[in-house]
């Protein structure tokens, strides 16, 4: 197979690779390394009205195309992106910088979360609901919402979007895009692949530049239909309050402050291993990365010694170099808030067992950092660190653990270690989280639902659910039968 040019510095609408209306772009950098990949447009509203126009002249014919004939084209999708699993890892690396086996990994997720929802497009069924009426019979239907508006964070670029694209083009959809500013490329990527797959023009567009005015247009333009979000709590609910004057549909991941709970009865190798995947991966920035560690007391000690050997084995670096670990931080900001929340635990009583400084590896690289004797009146018992910090709190009783752990207005995910059948249970059932990882630190997959609870968000992706978010239901009453 001859290999497709990944790299586009243009926006993708209506199948057609324009630059931004206003003519303007703007640079795109490594973070490991600061240097400048490319540029990217810095498209604003013309380019969202002009994506969106697209979308909803796109949206009568591909609603229409039978479920198998969609299916079949996001297969030929999922074949692509796995044809080019090595450049896009190598392209998602050189705009994030997490290692290039994770960025393997990520994009090797886009393809799965793409074939899911392939499968789950002929899956869409509807009901016959028993008649209270004898000469009636009622049928439910689901049909696609419309035009979906999709917006994406940095720190998953490829697959945060291949699990809006999935469930919204098999469930009958079209889509406007909109990737962070840090990483256009992973998913302007998506266009390329869109287009030698055969997906007709308009039913993917894909559009970078000044979030604000993308995102309003996204928000008030009465021919989108949804808005599907990932991203930070703060902007998630500005989009929220945006969206509710034409009452769109929203499905919103954000934020997480996970919890992970080792109890006395923890099976301790198994703990600090599933310890250092739920903290390390990406450098700490996902939004299932534990924010607080938990050890019972009669643990503490042992849990910390192994913790803390494990963690001086982790090797930084840059990602693209072999055997790296932990990459940089996104950019100078996020170095900055790690910084300071690490200086606020200090200040607070912390005992810095690792790290607690920047690392030599470059600018924006931070060292895996272990602070023992957390306390809630540190900032980031309440705040998402999003980098590789552990701060370890201390308890004696399981109800304290559990009252800890949901202290807290997120409900992302959250992970505990114990060999206890009964309390592995019963602690499951009691903490308020979307996701528990029961002595289990890697909980992701496609084939599972991914979503929070309380202020982490609204709907699911991934799984039978995911393609929920993407279909309206319709009843229809026959009469006069
Ligand atoms: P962010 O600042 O909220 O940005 C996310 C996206 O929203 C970016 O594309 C950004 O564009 C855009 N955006 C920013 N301001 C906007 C506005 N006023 N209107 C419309 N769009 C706007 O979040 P982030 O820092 O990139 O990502 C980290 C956050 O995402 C964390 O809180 C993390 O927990 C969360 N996250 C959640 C999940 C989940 O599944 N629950 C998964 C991954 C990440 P620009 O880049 O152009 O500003």
């Amino acid at each position: 197979m001859t290999k497709l040019d990944l790299l586009r510095s243009a926006n993708f609408i209506n199948g057609e690779w324009v630059p931004a209306a206003s003519g303007a772009s703007f640079e795109v950098t490594n973070p490991a390394t600061g240097e400048i990949i490319g540029t990217a447009p810095n498209g604003g509203a013309a380019d969202a009205r002009r994506a969106i126009d697209a979308a909803s002249a796109a949206f009568p014919a591909w609603r229409a195309k039978t479920a198998a004939e969609r299916a079949n084209l996001l297969r030929r999708l999922h074949d692509l992106i796995l044809a080019h699993q090595d450049e896009l890892a190598l392209l998602l690396t050189r705009e994030q910088g997490k290692p290039l086996a994770e960025a393997k990994g990520e994009v090797g997720m886009s393809a799965a979360y793409i074939l899911w929802f392939a499968e789950e497009a002929r899956r869409v069924y509807g009901d016959i609901i028993p008649s209270p009426w004898p000469d009636r019979r009622l049928l439910v239907t689901k049909q696609p919402v419309g035009v979906v508006g999709a917006i994406t964070p940095w720190n998953f670029p490829s697959s945060m979007l291949a699990r809006k694209i999935g469930p919204a083009l098999a469930a009958g959809c079209t889509i406007v895009a909109k990737p962070a500013a840090q990483t256009p490329y992973s998913a302007l990527a998506y266009g390329v692949l869109a287009e030698a797959a055969g997906i007709p023009k308009g039913v993917l567009n894909i559009v970078t530049g000044d979030a604000k005015q993308i995102g309003g247009e996204l928000t008030s333009s009465s021919k989108v239909a949804k808005i599907s979000f990932t991203g930070s709590t703060a902007v998630g609910k500005l989009l929220l309050r945006q969206g509710a004057e034409t009452v769109k549909k929203m499905s919103m991941e954000l934020g997480g402050n996970a919890p992970f709970l080792i109890f006395d009865d923890a099976d301790l190798e198994r703990a600090v291993s599933g310890a250092v995947a739920a903290k390390f991966r990406n450098a700490g920035q996902t939004c299932v990365c534990t924010n607080r560690f938990y050890v019972q007391a009669g643990i503490y000690d042992s849990f910390l010694e192994e913790f803390d050997a494990a963690v001086a084995a982790l090797r930084v670096g840059n990602g693209s170099e072999e055997g790296t670990q932990i990459g940089p931080l996104i950019d100078s900001s996020a170095l900055a808030k790690v910084e300071d929340l690490v200086g606020d635990a200090r200040e607070h009583g912390g005992r810095i067992v690792r790290g607690g400084e920047r690392h030599t590896a470059g600018e924006n690289f931070y060292a895996p950092t272990i602070i023992a004797e957390a306390s809630t009146r540190m900032r980031l018992a309440r705040e998402e660190i999003f980098g590789p910090v552990a701060p370890i709190f201390r308890f004696d009783t399981e109800d304290e653990a559990i009252a800890a752990a949901n202290n807290t207005e997120y409900g992302l995910a959250c992970y505990f270690y114990t060999q206890d059948l009964a309390r592995a249970f019963r602690v499951s059932e009691a903490l308020d989280y979307g996701i528990v990882g029961v002595n289990d630190g890697l909980v992701t997959t496609e084939v599972a639902p991914f979503g929070g609870f309380k202020e982490s968000g609204v709907g699911r992706e991934g799984s039978r659910y995911g393609i929920e978010d993407y279909l309206e239901i319709k009843y229809v009453s026959l009469g006069g039968l």
